[in-house]
């Protein structure tokens, strides 16, 4: 492939040659044309559409995008509708699609877009990249994608596509390898065209160069691949090292007063950050007096309420980030009526308007208990 030469983690790698890159092109381009799957987000140029998308699919596959994005533009068709939103409103817009940090940006960036732009989305690089919540990649993706501005894009399919073609056997994470891939991206994209290219470097990826068994068969630049070549392209990119697991028991606890039940904001500095709760807890004790001893005295630690004997009504099993968790589900009376909740943001609220609340998915499944029923 190559006539430059560089060096990342000690390998010396061959960058592409001018002939290289345009046979590349080509061969994507075309192959992109026949190929492209039909996303909603795909129908028009519209930034801020494809702003929602690509903060949308960081960390989230594409079939569950798509419900997502759908709802997500009807409710909030432009920057102005999204930055005049109730933060509560946008979250339960993206409840469920977790890394709920994502749409708290997306709404602090529309009203910049708002305040600063006037409602239009900016078309420079520059300024997208002032956006709260968008980097190099995504501003890259928008600019390219909405105004076809030659810029390159670095994401995980692009990692790993990359690392294949020119065989870099290093880690990709690391800051010589980054380096290295968006070197690589630049002397890629193209002047023309470059909103298609991108999108079709990261089809491919999710496609065909998938991370387990490539289709190289099927692959349009299988010819200009280092990695196919070798018979590498199960081993690159070289494979993060992977966070041990750890199992944890937690509580939620609905604490009734009457026919209503207590919700929390959860705070800036918790997960799930703004959404509503019920009171959640780590659990240390599994049975018995103790393990009401314990729920009693946590429940008033966390609320200042006093209650009656908690009672299990559930079990989930879910997890987040490398804790898998088992969280058991109590119901108890509150014991004073006249008490307050401690400090913070607490609500008494009906089960049957726990729908007007944005909720993780567990709060969901309990709040859909206390109302009898699965139906959204
Ligand atoms: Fe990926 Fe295989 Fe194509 Fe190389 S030939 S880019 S490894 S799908």
């Amino acid at each position: 492939m190559a006539t430059k030469r560089t060096r990342a983690h000690s390998q010396p790698i061959a960058l592409p040659t001018v002939e290289w890159t345009k046979s590349f092109q080509r061969q994507l381009l075309a192959w992109y044309g026949r190929h492209q799957r039909d996303l909603p987000w795909r129908h028009s140029s519209d930034p801020y559409r494809i702003w929602i998308s690509e903060i949308m699919l960081q960390q989230t596959q594409v079939a569950t995008v798509v419900p997502y994005f759908n709802r997500f533009v009807a409710a909030f068709p432009t920057p102005r509708a999204l930055a005049r939103a109730d933060e509560r409103e946008v979250l339960r817009h993206w409840e469920g699609l977790g890394y709920y940090r994502r749409a708290r940006q997306l709404h602090r960036a529309a009203k910049v877009v708002v305040d600063q732009f006037g409602g239009q989305f900016p078309r420079d690089l520059d300024s997208v990249r002032q956006l709260p919540g968008v980097g190099r990649y995504t501003a890259g993706a928008i600019v390219s994608i909405a105004f076809d501005v030659s810029a390159p894009i670095l994401e995980a399919n692009t990692v790993r596509l990359f690392s294949r073609l020119i065989a870099f056997r290093g880690a990709p994470a690391a800051s010589a390898g980054q380096r290295l891939l968006w070197q690589l991206s630049e002397m890629l994209v193209p002047r023309r065209h470059c909103g298609a290219f991108n999108q079709a470097l990261m089809e491919l990826g999710s496609l065909l160069c998938t991370p387990r068994a490539p289709r190289c068969q099927d692959c349009p630049v299988s010819e200009l691949c280092a990695a196919f070549r070798s018979g590498e392209q199960d081993q690159i990119p070289q494979p993060r090292a992977k966070a041990r697991s750890e199992a944890v028991n937690e509580a939620a606890v609905v604490v009734r007063r009457g026919a209503k039940v207590l919700l929390r904001r959860r705070t800036a500095d918790e997960r799930w950050a703004g959404l509503w709760d019920f009171l959640r807890f780590p659990l240390v004790a599994r049975r018995g007096p103790k393990l009401q001893k314990e729920l009693c005295e946590k429940i008033e630690r966390h609320s200042g309420l006093l209650v009656g004997p908690p009672s299990r009504i559930a079990t989930f099993k879910h997890g987040v980030t490398r804790f898998r968790i088992t969280l058991d589900c109590y119901v108890t009376e509150s014991a004073d009526a006249k008490r307050k909740p401690a400090a913070g943001t607490w609500k008494w609220v009906r089960p049957e308007d726990l729908d007007r609340f944005p909720l993780s998915v567990t709060g969901r499944k309990l709040g859909r208990l206390l109302v009898g029923t699965q139906a959204r």
